[in-house]
């Protein structure tokens, strides 16, 4: 597979752009030289690099793909709203009709606003819970992601100690060390927020106990914190409703993103009635708060997620994936570690923990047209069908054939 318009391309970004790709597509992040670093077009689960590489698509944009690339439906409903104009002074009755659509679907909401990226609402949703309770701490997870913002940002540059004062984290699952939290802060924490399961990059995700679930419901309402559920990157792809109807959190807040709209640039926050009165006093903005494209797409979304019970789809495309996945490891000795749920899977080489196989593994795998990420979870379509699966384990196994046999690769 040959990437030299990605290589030149980047050449050329490298010149005036800082990094040349930053953030999580980041070639740094992958095996550099191994995979396309530009993309050129979509459709279904698959795409094209600027090479002309067709790849069956396991990132889906990192997320928001749900439906795949170019659904009918939801195209259609954005161009339509899109051919009578742009962020317009006023919002649209779009804004007003997803608002109630996101108030009947999941159960604990009452009201709903909206952004355009995850990271807008989880740093607006701090600082809803620190307005509800006038106190300033906030617990959150350790590893986890919830965006770009300092308080939270995995990044190094530009942070003062100030930055993360009113920050305290804690392993995921791990409940005696949240209760600590809890009587070391006493009366100052307004808000734990964290993601439905664990899913950090460089490690195996981890699903909650349902201890653990149960102990963040008490923990809260003990101390009149505020349980925040990032949902960004789980949400509507697990459950039509939001992920905590899967494990049983009761969350205050909830925010959604990346399967809300099927890659159209919006992202929401949904509370409780009890909370609306502090939510209206946190100023909530942007230059293309009101854009009612990625409204429509994102009612459309919601809908064909309901309707073709998208999340049932899911888990069942993703457990044929990691079961022939695990099957194809055993037949060449290759001992594998899967984990997180099986519409959002992720798989790595056991005692590896440079990653250095399971990199050999995931670029021989991209090398076939099958993209997937050797440090990040993947996200299955439900634009696959089960021949697409079947194909990418067919590519799978041409990939693990290609593999150096050394005792340096096998485990
Ligand atoms: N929270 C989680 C769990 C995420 O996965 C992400 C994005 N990867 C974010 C927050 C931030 O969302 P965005 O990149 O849209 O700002």
């Amino acid at each position: 597979m040959n990437f030299d318009q990605s290589q030149a391309l980047f050449r050329r970004a490298a010149a005036v752009i800082p990094g040349g790709i930053y953030g999580h597509t980041t070639p740094a992040a992958t095996v550099p030289g191994a995979v396309p670093y530009f993309a050129a077009e979509g459709f279904g689960c698959r795409y094209r690099d600027v090479d002309g590489n067709v790849f069956i698509d396991f990132m889906g944009g990192y997320g928001p793909l749900v439906l795949g690339y170019h659904h009918p439906e939801v195209e259609a409903a954005a161009h339509a709203a899109r051919q009578l104009g742009a962020a317009f002074n006023h919002p649209t009755p779009l804004l007003v009709e997803l608002a109630e659509k996101l108030t009947q679907r999941i159960d604990f909401a009452d009201w709903a606003v909206f952004a355009k990226n995850g990271a807008d609402l989880t740093n607006w949703s701090i600082m809803v819970a620190r307005e509800v309770t006038g106190r300033p701490k906030i617990l959150k997870i350790r590893g986890a992601y919830h965006g770009t913002a300092a308080w939270c940002t995995p990044g190094h540059g530009g942070l003062i100690p100030s930055d993360r004062v009113d920050i305290a984290d804690f392993p995921f699952n791990d409940i005696t060390a949240l209760e600590a939290l809890f009587a070391q802060h006493r009366g100052q924490v307004a808000g734990l927020i964290l993601t439905p399961f664990h899913h950090p990059a460089f490690a195996d995700s981890v699903l909650p106990t349902p201890e653990f679930v149960a102990a963040c419901n008490r923990l809260c309402r003990e101390h009149g914190a505020l349980q925040i559920l990032d949902d960004v990157r789980c949400g509507f792809r697990l459950t039509a409703d939001g992920s905590h109807s899967l494990y049983g959190y009761k969350p205050d807040l909830a925010i959604y993103c990346k399967a809300l709209a099927n890659g159209h640039p919006i992202s929401a926050c949904v509370g409780r009635a009890s909370h609306k009165a502090a939510a209206s006093r946190v100023f909530l903005t942007g230059s293309y708060w009101s854009d009612p494209a990625p409204m429509a797409a994102a009612l459309a979304t919601l809908d064909i997620i309901a309707r073709e019970q998208i999340p049932q789809r899911l888990a069942l495309l993703g457990q044929r994936f990691v079961d022939g996945f695990l099957a194809l490891g055993k037949k060449h000795g290759v001992d594998l570690i899967a984990s997180g749920p099986p519409a959002m899977p992720y798989l790595r080489v056991k005692d590896d923990p440079s990653f250095m196989r399971t990199q050999a593994l995931c670029t021989a795998i991209v090398a076939q047209g099958v993209f997937i990420h050797p440090h990040h979870n993947w996200f299955i379509s439900a634009a696959m069908t089960e021949a697409d699966i079947d194909e990418a384990l067919r590519r799978i196994g041409i990939a693990f054939d290609s593999l150096p046999t050394t005792p340096h690769f096998a485990s």
